[in-house]
């Protein structure tokens, strides 16, 4: 078996390409956003029964509610467009995957059971 890497990035766009602002207090960094989502991951299971989960991947997600931090209200919360530029956006990006570390081989199969 040769070793797939699977061509998957992060595609974590998920968080939704949107700001809020609060039009009763001019806030624009802190928000209590509710959401609901969906997701699925591949669990993969040692024989030994330690689990680590790769490959998540957010089905949907959903913007339940937002309310602003500062004034507890979600009355005057807008969505802007992300149209902005990115000028503060100097986030690093993820430095690899914590892929599993030298695993030599597939795990010796007890038979019977
Ligand atoms: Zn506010």
């Amino acid at each position: 078996m040769a070793t797939v890497s699977s061509a998957s990035p992060d595609s974590a766009a998920s968080a939704g390409p949107v700001r809020y602002r609060c039009a009763a207090c001019g806030n624009l960094t802190r928000f209590d956003v509710t959401t609901t989502q969906r997701t699925r991951a591949y669990h993969h299971y040692s024989l030994s029964g330690d689990l680590s989960v790769e490959e998540p991947e957010v089905l949907t997600e959903v913007v339940e509610e937002v309310s602003c931090r500062w004034c507890g209200s979600g009355k005057a919360v807008a969505v802007l467009p992300l149209a902005v530029p990115a000028s503060a956006s100097a986030e690093p990006a993820p430095a690899g995957e914590p892929g599993p570390a030298a695993d030599s081989g597939p795990p010796p199969e007890r038979s019977g059971a």
